[in-house]
C-alpha cells in the first residue's frame, strides 16, 4: 500500500486509483510520474542485463572479432514419426565425448526417431550414464576443441549461436569475483596452419550457464509438446525479457525461460567486466517489470478521482 500526500495529490492533474508501471511510460501527469518513479527506486533493487557481441558494421567484422572455430558434438536433431515435426534444440551439457559411432552424430539432421533412440541407447551404454539421463534432439555432448588461426583473439568470443568463450582475462575476472550461475570450461585450443606452431596458443574458456530465471508471466518450465521427441514450446520467442525476481534463483549469471541462446546477468558482473575494459561484448539494459501499485487513497482525496 502506497499512500500520496495530500500535498502531492493536489498538485496532480488527473490521479487515479489503480496504478501500474510501466517504465516511465506511466500516463499520467508529471508529479504523479514522480512519485511512481521513486516507488520503482525504493522496490526494485536489480538491475538485469543481456550480455551479448557488439552490433558488428559488417560480417567480416563479426567473423574477425569471433574468430575461433569450434568442433562440437551434438546429439542430432530428431525427425519424429509420432508428431511428425523436427525437434531441436541446443542444450549444453557436460557429458564424456564418445569414440563410438561418431560418424552417426555427424551424419545429416535430422535422423529418423528409431535412429535417434538407437544412438542414444548406444551411447548411454558406452559412457555409462544413468539409463534415465534425460538426452534431448539438440543437445550438445560438449565442445570437443577450438582452431584458431592468430593469437589475437578478442577478450570475449561468440562463435556460434549459445556459445559463449572467455580468455584468459575475461576468465580471471569471473573467477576472482566470485560469481555465480556459470562455470568455466576449459577447452582445447589449437592453431591451424604452421605459422604459430612456435607459440603456445591462448587459453580459451567456455561459459557454462548454471542460473535459471523466468519471465515474468511465463510458465516455470517450456511446454512439452510430444512425448515421443520432447519437443517443446516456450513463451520466450518474441517476447520482451522481463525478469520475474520471485523466480530468479539469485544467480549473477542466469539463462531466462531455459533459452540457452541468450545470457543475462546483474550489475555486479556487468560493472566488474566494463570496469576491466574487456573488448567484444555489450550489455543491453532489461526493462523493468510491471509491478501493481496499490494507492491509499484519503478520504479528502475521494472526491478528485476521475472516474
Ligand atoms: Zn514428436
Amino acid at each position: 500500500m502506497y499512500s500520496i500526500s495530500n500535498e502531492v495529490f493536489n498538485e496532480c492533474n488527473e490521479p487515479r486509483e489503480d496504478a501500474k508501471i510501466l517504465n516511465d511510460e506511466y500516463s499520467c501527469c508529471s508529479v504523479y510520474r514522480q512519485i511512481i518513479s521513486d516507488f520503482i527506486k525504493k522496490e526494485i533493487t536489480m538491475n538485469f542485463y543481456e550480455m551479448t557481441s557488439p552490433e558488428y558494421e559488417t560480417d567480416r567484422a563479426s567473423d574477425r572479432a569471433n574468430n575461433v572455430n569450434l568442433k562440437m558434438l551434438s546429439f542430432p536433431c530428431i525427425e519424429c514419426s509420432v508428431c511428425g515435426q523436427i525437434s531441436c534444440g541446443s542444450r549444453f551439457m557436460k557429458w564424456p565425448v564418445p569414440k563410438k559411432n561418431l560418424r552417426a552424430f555427424q551424419k545429416r539432421w535430422p535422423i529418423p526417431s528409431e535412429d535417434w533412440f538407437r544412438l542414444r541407447d548406444d551411447y548411454l551404454d558406452e559412457v555409462n550414464l544413468p539409463k534415465e539421463t534425460l538426452i534431448l534432439p539438440g543437445d550438445i555432448i560438449g565442445v570437443d576443441s577450438a582452431k584458431i588461426s592468430s593469437p589475437k583473439l578478442s577478450d570475449i568470443i561468440f562463435p556460434s549461436v549459445a556459445v559463449f568463450l572467455f580468455g584468459e582475462r575475461a576468465a580471471s575476472v569471473l573467477q576472482n569475483a566470485g560469481f555465480t550461475g556459470a562455470e568455466l570450461l576449459k577447452i582445447p585450443v589449437s592453431f591451424s596452419g604452421k605459422k604459430y606452431v612456435d607459440i603456445e596458443p591462448p587459453v580459451l574458456y567456455q561459459l557454462r550457464v548454471t542460473g535459471k530465471a523466468n519471465n515474468v508471466g511465463s510458465p516455470d518450465s517450456n511446454i512439452v509438446v510430444c512425448d515421443v521427441c520432447h519437443r517443446s514450446i516456450s513463451s520466450h520467442v518474441t517476447r520482451v525479457y522481463e525478469v520475474d525476481e520471485s523466480r530468479w534463483d539469485g544467480s549473477d549469471i542466469f539463462n531466462i525461460d531455459e533459452n540457452e541462446n541468450m545470457v543475462f546477468v546483474t550489475e555486479r558482473v556487468r560493472e566488474a567486466l566494463l570496469t576491466a575494459q574487456l573488448n567484444n561484448v555489450v550489455f543491453k539494459e532489461l526493462p523493468l517489470p510491471v509491478l501493481p501499485i496499490v494507492l491509499e487513497i484519503l478520504d479528502e482525496q475521494k472526491a478528485r478521482l476521475q472516474p
